[in-house]
């Protein structure tokens, strides 16, 4: 089956074309800055054709018009006629208590996805803008929701209930959810398949650290804990966002700044985290410069994001009580030798010693990073969150449990 992924933000939709029976990736592409002058498209195909392109795309409509324009271009596309797309696979934030696994869409579950808006409100609208845009321009082709909180679903009650009223809990659904769903379950399924072990068997924790992290503890397959929590905005240190925090924290700075609770919402969020504290930017290469050269706030951003995740490793060890591998994944996850260094230095107590020249030469490889002697694995698998969502989107159009 031939599908088509979308990932769909405020102001950037990403998009793959795969091939779900070889499980290859035919092209992908981003189109960034819709809405804002001079829309930036990027293309590739499988085969290295690249292609660039600027434009001024003013709503999501327009974007899976070009997105499709380009699909079945004779020099950049891979297929000659869009009936060749047999499916549509979006990723969707934030599914609430509502849906528990991957839907078809219909007129139903549409309506349902409306009422999710309320959990995700900076996420949840632009992801049902792409699905509104693709329900438009491919009339007849099934469109399938795979949502980032799927793969938590079973926590146990005990890890996502909040210290609040239950009726909170009962009557408006807050608790904790957990996201990057799709790419902790790849990351685990692909490290047990690349150690030839059963995952069932396996006690692993996947840290997918990029703009946004999180980190999962996922025992016997099953993500029994996750850092992210009713919002995305809970757990790690963020590129703009907070992660933990003291509650009153925020009390204190809405009453000082004079905050509505929508300014607060949007401060917390895209105001703090690595670049809060650095004063500088939320791109860690650009962190990890400036610590080199010495500048005590972004080297104080670096060792607030790894010692954070260094106790989140530790809490999660706790919680399963034992790891067998530790999976770094996201653009840092996976580029970042300095983070992987500073986060599981000093971890050999609990079983934890990477390879220094494997840990600081790997970039975006699946590589094995822990020393021959760790009993402990440490690996770095790049994330692969589209597969997730197409084998998920192949599994639903063909009726399969
Ligand atoms: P998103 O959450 O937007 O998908 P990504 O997973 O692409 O984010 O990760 C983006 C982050 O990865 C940025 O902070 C970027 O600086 C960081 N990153 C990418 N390459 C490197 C590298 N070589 N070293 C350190 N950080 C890197």
């Amino acid at each position: 089956m031939k599908v088509l992924t979308i990932n769909s933000g405020s102001s950037s939709v990403k998009y793959q074309f795969i091939d779900t029976d070889t499980k290859q990736s035919l092209c992908k592409g981003l189109i960034e800055r819709i809405g804002i002058s001079g829309t930036n498209l990027t293309h590739k195909r499988h085969d290295g054709i690249k292609t660039k392109a600027s434009d001024n795309i003013t709503d999501h409509e327009s974007t899976i018009e070009q997105i499709l324009k380009i699909l079945v271009n004779p020099k950049y596309g891979v297929i000659s006629d869009l009936k060749e797309i047999d499916a549509v696979g979006h990723r969707l934030v934030h599914a609430g208590e509502k849906f528990k696994h991957s839907v078809l869409i219909d007129e139903e579950v549409r309506e349902e996805l409306y009422e999710c808006i309320e959990y995700a409100p900076l996420h949840n609208p632009a992801n049902i803008k792409g699905i509104e845009a693709s329900l438009d321009k491919l009339p007849g082709t099934p469109n399938v929701g795979v949502f980032d909180t799927t793969f938590h679903v079973n926590m146990p009650d005990y890890a996502y209930m909040y210290g609040i009223p239950y009726n909170y809990y009962k009557n408006h659904s807050i608790r904790r959810y957990g996201f990057h769903g799709t790419s902790h379950y790849y990351v685990s399924h692909r490290a047990a398949e690349i150690l030839g072990e059963d995952i069932k068997s396996l006690k692993i924790i996947t840290c997918h650290l990029g703009n946004g992290s999180s980190i999962a503890a996922v025992k016997g397959s099953v993500s029994v804990d996750t850092s992210m929590g009713f919002t995305p905005l809970e757990g790690l240190l963020m590129g703009t966002r907070c992660g933990d925090i003291d509650p009153g924290v925020i009390f204190t700075i809405a009453g000082k700044e004079n905050f509505t609770i929508d300014q607060a919402n949007n401060f917390f969020n895209k105001q703090c985290g690595v670049q809060g504290i650095s004063g500088l930017t939320n791109d860690m290469r650009e962190i990890e410069a400036e610590a080199e050269n010495g500048n005590y706030r972004a080297l104080l951003a670096l060792k607030v994001f790894s010692y954070r995740l260094k106790k989140y490793i530790a809490a999660y060890i706790g919680v399963m009580n034992g790891v067998d591998v530790i999976v770094f994944t996201g653009g840092i996850g996976e580029n970042s030798d300095v983070v992987r260094n500073m986060t599981l230095g000093n971890m050999d107590a609990l079983g934890i010693k990477l390879d220094v020249k494997k840990n600081k030469t790997t970039r975006s490889s699946e590589t094995t990073i822990s020393a021959g002697d760790s009993p402990v694995k440490v690996m770095v698998i790049p994330a692969n969150e589209e597969l997730v969502i197409a084998m998920e989107t192949s599994r639903i159009v063909m009726g399969k449990e």
